[in-house]
């Protein structure tokens, strides 16, 4: 049967022109069994976080709109590469940029969220016959502004576009094969899954899964697209995130996560009065600050101490923020530390059966790993633990819960 095929490859398996003669042999693959291919592709290897190291040598703070016009040129270089290696093959193809294809976003640059998708000169292209490649991450605003999707962006361009073509498959290319219980670089055991919910898998990006993009998974859930999580390097099938899977509720805990990129930040000796936390938070949230998990305590003694996290890029005006705030108070301490790192477990059984908290405070109690926050969601529970113990943690935990591969 002839398909519309939707497939994205990422950064690694697009490193060095081995590797992108590599994926142009797989898609004139699928496209010689007669497939309909739309392409979409991140920029190779680890170039965009390599734009970001340029920048930040240019200026500390640079304007939003340049810093995608910057960052949109990784893609638009996979695109044309990739497009030359399979007119190497002998198929025609064609490489589009995100305005190229119609892709509106709205104007939040650097996060800008996808309005529409213009689809008339995809359909065109393939009618032509054309394997079309589409540069992912990017769109354009409805005042022809260039803007990006957030980090791990092509994810989300690929799921777009599979449900505005309505594409038979959405498949996802990466360096692993698939979703696995854990990160199978910090723990050799990890398992790959055959298959997951969007709601946990969208957990997991949350809570630092790098595997997919977070808000491309709330798009397929939003408009049920299944996805096909797979290696690059292998035929093997990998994992279909999608709505629900069999037994679901019998397993605990499906995932582990990981997540070194956030920094806490701590206000001493707060006085323990109505609209204290009102203040500052207010000063964050108009900074267009993230603030993750908060802590406080009731105190005896009429003044308390506040934590937080945030995304550690946001943390140096995080505590200018909130120093800003804490003056209003009165001369509060503003504490800042990057030595912590979130460690979490991810499970829909979880709404269902008890004792799951207990078992994940125990485990890292045995490892001599001290809780420094936690916090929960119905399907996950979270702690702050020091970052040096990240691994330790990780491991043990995924041994406790049962997920260690024989198992
Ligand atoms: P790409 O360049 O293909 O977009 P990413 O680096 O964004 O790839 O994502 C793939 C990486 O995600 C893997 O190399 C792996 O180390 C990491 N990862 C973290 N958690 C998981 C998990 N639970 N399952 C699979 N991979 C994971
Ligand atoms: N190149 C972008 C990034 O590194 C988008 C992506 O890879 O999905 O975040
Ligand atoms: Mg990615």
């Amino acid at each position: 049967m002839r398909k519309l095929i939707v497939q994205k490859y990422g950064g690694s398996s697009l490193a060095n022109p081995e590797r992108i003669k590599n994926v142009a042999r797989r898609v004139a693959g699928y496209r010689k069994n007669g497939h309909e291919l739309v392409v979409v592709v991140s920029a190779l290897g680890d170039t965009t976080d390599e734009l970001i190291e340029l920048a930040a040598k240019i200026s500390r703070n640079p304007p939003e709109r340049e810093m995608d016009m910057l960052l949109s040129t990784g893609e638009q270089i996979s695109v044309a590469l990739l497009a030359m290696a399979i007119h190497e093959l002998g198929y025609g193809a064609i490489s589009l940029t995100g305005s190229q294809v119609g892709i509106i976003t709205d104007t939040a640059h650097t996060k800008a969220r996808i309005v529409k998708i213009e689809a008339d000169k995809i359909h065109q292209e393939l009618k032509r016959g054309k394997i079309v490649i589409v540069a992912g991450f990017q769109g354009m605003t409805p005042q022809a502004d260039i803007t990006t999707l957030g980090r791990g962006g092509s994810d989300l361009t690929a799921v777009a576009l599979a449900q505005t073509l309505r594409a038979d498959e959405c498949e996802i290319y990466t360096d692993v094969e698939g979703v696995y219980t854990t990160d199978p670089r910090v723990e050799q055991k990890a398992r790959k899954l055959g298959e997951i919910t969007y709601d946990e898998m969208l957990e997991m990006a949350s809570l630092g899964a790098q595997v997919m993009q977070a808000r491309s998974i709330e798009v397929a859930k939003k408009f049920d697209v299944p996805i096909h999580v797979r290696s690059s390097f292998s035929d093997k099938s990998g994992t279909m995130i999608i709505r629900e899977v069999k037994n679901m509720e019998d397993v605990l805990v499906t995932g582990i996560t990981l997540n070194k990129n956030e920094s806490k930040i701590t206000i001493c000796n707060v006085p323990d009065r109505p609209g204290i936390a009102a203040k500052i938070f207010n000063q964050l949230a108009e900074g267009g600050i993230n603030v993750d998990m908060i802590v406080q305590n009731v105190s005896h003694t009429r003044q308390t101490d506040i934590s937080f996290t945030v995304p550690k890029p946001d943390a140096a005006r995080a505590v200018k923020l909130t120093r800003k705030g804490a003056r209003e108070i009165g001369e509060l301490e503003v504490l800042q530390d990057d030595d912590i790192s979130r460690v979490s477990i991810v499970g829909v059984g979880m709404k269902t059966h008890s004792g799951v908290a207990a078992k994940m405070f125990e485990t890292l109690a045995k490892e001599k790993i001290n809780i420094e926050m936690i916090s929960t969601s119905e399907i996950s529970i979270s702690c702050i633990i020091k970052k040096k113990f990240s691994e330790t943690a990780v491991r043990a935990l995924h041994a406790q819960f049962g997920l260690d591969k024989g198992k």
